[in-house]
């Protein structure tokens, strides 16, 4: 509280962490000697810069943007960059401590980082996200770089704008490097990196599901959300046989208990990636939905729940009505969805439960890939690049089992995710000394 004064979405992030790894460092003196925890939740550095630019009418906008680099002990830095208003550097942090543990888990050579601006693209031109991109370049350039740290997209930055900050990289550098992930297939961009997040988050769940000697074959699923990660879980749930019966934004969720079959996502993907629309209109065009204006979907029906929009949006009276209904597992493809007394009753109610930092690294991992290819100046085909997102989400259950298996043979994920994601980044850290 008194280093970081105010930081809530941060300190709540290194409390559920600290939690569980604590009882682990206690258990090894190594790392409690070393100060390993305290220097954990210190990033290597902040940077904050002003991006100034012109809106459509010539009118001078100045927005604030940050680059956190967080711990870049096993790899470059690597994390996402996020267009929000509400972005602060409180959301950041704790979102640049999370990627460090789940950069970790995914076995790849990343670091862990975060950035973004308090920039709101809704409702802007193209032109205008793209001045607004190339001015936010025209700093962040100094500062990433492939060995060095190499930003993603996140809430508000898909292809577009990758496309528009990777443009203006190559133009002040005059090199053209893997510097960012998530770009075009025909510049350096990866097979499968746009589906990575939603198909990880599913193959995750799976995992989980099979664990008990059950599937996903028929089971019905609510989704938060209506963005990259919510569509391409739903794509992933069709082809396993689930049924997704929810789609939501900021405004309201649409729930079509005949479930969002290939058909109404193929519209859903051109509403929100070309049209930029709302999801109520999904209502309208489909006569088996009804529209919740103002809700949230926690409070339908079904098998299992992936929020997939934003931090905190399962308050704990939203994780009482879930469990109340009988949901059976939750896998979260947002970051940190669940507030800490939501995630405490999950964890508690014995139900399968996947925090982000496991179910949502399917993404950074084909980042990862997409950063080998770019190295190696090859590019793999989609069954190369999906073979290799599979057989990590599942090294990922493998390793919340291996530190976190009960008693009764059921696997605490936030425990084993936490200390598995820690173990290699802190032992790391021991190695180099007083650094
Ligand atoms: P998008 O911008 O593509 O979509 C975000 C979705 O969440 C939209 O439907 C948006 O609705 C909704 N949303 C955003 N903010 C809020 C809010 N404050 N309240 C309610 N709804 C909100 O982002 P992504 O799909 O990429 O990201 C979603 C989540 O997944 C984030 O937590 C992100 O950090 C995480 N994630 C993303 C990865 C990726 O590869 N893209 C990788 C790992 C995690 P609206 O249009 O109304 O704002």
């Amino acid at each position: 509280e008194r280093r970081n004064p105010g930081e809530t979405e941060f300190h709540q992030a290194v409390h559920e962490v600290v939690e569980s790894v604590m009882p682990f460092v206690l258990d090894h003196q190594k790392y409690k000697q070393a100060q390993i925890l305290e220097r954990m939740t210190e990033p290597d550095r902040i940077i904050i810069f002003r991006v100034t630019w012109q809106d459509d009418s010539g009118q001078i906008r100045a927005n604030r943007a940050w680059r956190v680099q967080f711990n870049n002990s096993i790899g470059p830095y690597k994390g996402g960059l996020r267009f929000h208003p509400e972005v602060t550097l409180s959301v950041l942090k704790f979102l640049g401590f999370e990627q460090t543990f789940k950069n970790s888990l995914t076995g790849l050579p990343m670091g862990g980082a975060k950035g973004g601006a308090n920039f709101n693209p809704k409702g802007k031109t193209d032109n205008e996200v793209m001045r607004f991109c190339h001015s936010m370049m025209t700093e962040l350039h100094r500062h990433i770089g492939e060995d060095t740290d190499v930003p993603a997209g996140d809430i508000g930055v898909g292809g577009r704008e990758i496309s528009y900050l990777f443009g203006q990289y190559k133009r002040l550098a005059n090199r053209y490097a893997g510097i960012l992930t998530g770009k075009g297939l025909s510049f350096g961009g990866s097979k499968v990196r746009t589906e990575a997040t939603g198909y990880g988050c599913a193959y995750f769940c799976e995992n989980m599901l099979k664990h008990q000697h059950d599937s996903l074959e028929g089971k019905s699923c609510i989704v938060s959300g209506s963005g990259n990660v919510a569509i391409y879980t739903v794509e992933k749930l069709n082809h396993l046989g689930a049924r997704a019966v929810t789609l939501s934004d900021s405004d309201g969720f649409v729930h079509d208990p005949d479930g969002i079959d290939a058909e109404k996502l193929a519209w859903v993907k051109e509403l929100k990636e070309v049209r930029r629309g709302r999801i109520s209109e999904y209502a309208e065009e489909f006569s088996t939905a009804k529209y919740h204006a103002g809700a949230k979907p926690w409070g339908v029906e079904a098998d299992i729940a992936f929020p997939c929009a934003t931090q905190n949006e399962i308050e704990l009276e939203d994780a009482q009505s879930l469990l109340k209904n009988g949901v059976r597992a939750v896998a979260e493809g947002a970051n940190m969805p669940t507030v800490l007394e939501g995630a405490h009753a999950f964890t508690e109610s014995g139900i399968l439960y996947a925090p982000s930092k496991a179910a949502n690294a399917g993404g950074v991992a084909v980042s990862g890939l997409e950063q080998s290819q770019n190295a190696l100046r090859i590019s793999w085909d989609h069954e190369e690049v999906d073979r290799r997102l599979r057989g990590i989400m599942c090294d990922i259950h493998e390793k919340c089992v291996e530190y976190a298996k009960n008693g009764d043979g059921t696997v605490n994920y936030v425990r084993g995710a936490n200390i598995a994601g820690f173990v290699k980044v802190a032992d790391a850290m021991l190695a180099y000394g007083a650094v």
